[in-house]
């Protein structure tokens, strides 16, 4: 068998909306469509670790402190964190996914990849498999997923953002530099908020802008695995983040805090969220590690 007889990769990515809210809301009918924030409660302590779509209206979004996040919606339901539940429903939803893909790649609590290569032939186009596979979410579960579809698994997590919630978006093959040119810097999978300042002080605020910079200058301006890694990213070539084929030397996630936490029920709860993503990373990359580092910045 030659290369050109190998069927063309094509991966989903699919990430379900606003999970721990959506829970909340498929396991307490009378939620449903009010704006509901899971992190804690009205007293003000605690950050928001999930919020409804109905709450994000109000500006609520996740790490913002429940108090503000009260103050711009005065009428959320404020739930506390109930993680047995949501692993619970990760756990069938990951199974139930398991049943369509040969490969699963988990890689948080409530995303997958799903390496869909070949199976367009046996079970149709991919679209129609993606509407199929959110249909069955739904009716199983109650869940809403949105869907990304693409050959490279870099874009097609940044393929189901697109269109969220509910969405569904398939990147055509060689449609890859047309898709990420309509995206914010934001949006680009990777970059991150002390990149896209440095990118704006250069006068950098699309993707257009970013693409007129060649490998050498991004690397130059970034250091060199930001640089070269942009420059993949900006014209929808999988920098290798998910390829499981990268030699990276640490897996790891963080997140910052709007004000000051002294609560230690908060902070346990975020810590063990941080370290679910991270062991969930691990455990699909297969991989192993000798020493955990945990940063506290004040
Ligand atoms: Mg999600």
């Amino acid at each position: 068998m030659s290369a050109a007889d190998l069927p063309e990769k094509l991966y989903f990515h699919v990430d379900l909306d606003a999970f721990y809210a959506s829970v909340e809301q498929r396991d307490n009918p009378e939620l449903r469509g009010l704006p509901v924030i899971v992190g804690g409660d009205r007293s003000g302590r605690g950050v928001v670790s999930a919020c409804s779509y109905e709450a994000r209206v109000f500006g609520v979004h996740s790490a913002m402190p429940v108090a503000e996040a009260c103050r711009l919606c005065s009428e959320a339901v404020v739930l506390p964190v109930r993680m047995q539940r949501y692993q619970e429903v990760s756990a069938k939803i990951m199974a139930l996914l398991e049943t369509h893909t040969p490969v699963l790649q988990q890689i948080s609590i409530d995303e997958a990849f799903l390496d869909m290569s070949g199976t367009e032939k046996l079970l149709g186009p991919a679209y129609d498999q993606a509407v199929r596979l959110k249909r069955i979410i739904r009716t199983e579960f109650g869940l809403n997923a949105s869907i990304g579809i693409a050959n490279s698994r870099y874009v097609a997590k940044m393929a189901s953002d697109f269109r969220k919630p509910d969405g569904l978006h398939e990147v055509r093959p060689g449609c890859e530099m047309d898709f990420v040119a309509q995206l914010d810097l934001k949006d680009i999978w990777g970059l991150g908020k002390k990149t896209r300042v440095r990118l704006n002080q250069l006068g950098i605020h699309t993707v257009e802008e970013l693409r007129k910079l060649n490998e050498h200058e991004l690397r130059g301006f970034l250091g060199e695995s930001s640089g070269s890694y942009l420059y993949l990213a900006c014209r929808g070539i999988d920098p290798g983040i998910f390829s499981g084929k990268s030699s990276r030397h640490s897996i790891s996630t963080e997140t910052t805090f709007d004000r000051d936490i002294h609560d230690t029920a908060t902070l346990e709860t975020v810590l063990l969220e941080l370290c679910e993503q991270v062991m969930y990373r691990v455990y699909k990359a297969d991989a192993y590690s000798q020493t955990a580092t945990i940063k506290v910045r004040t």
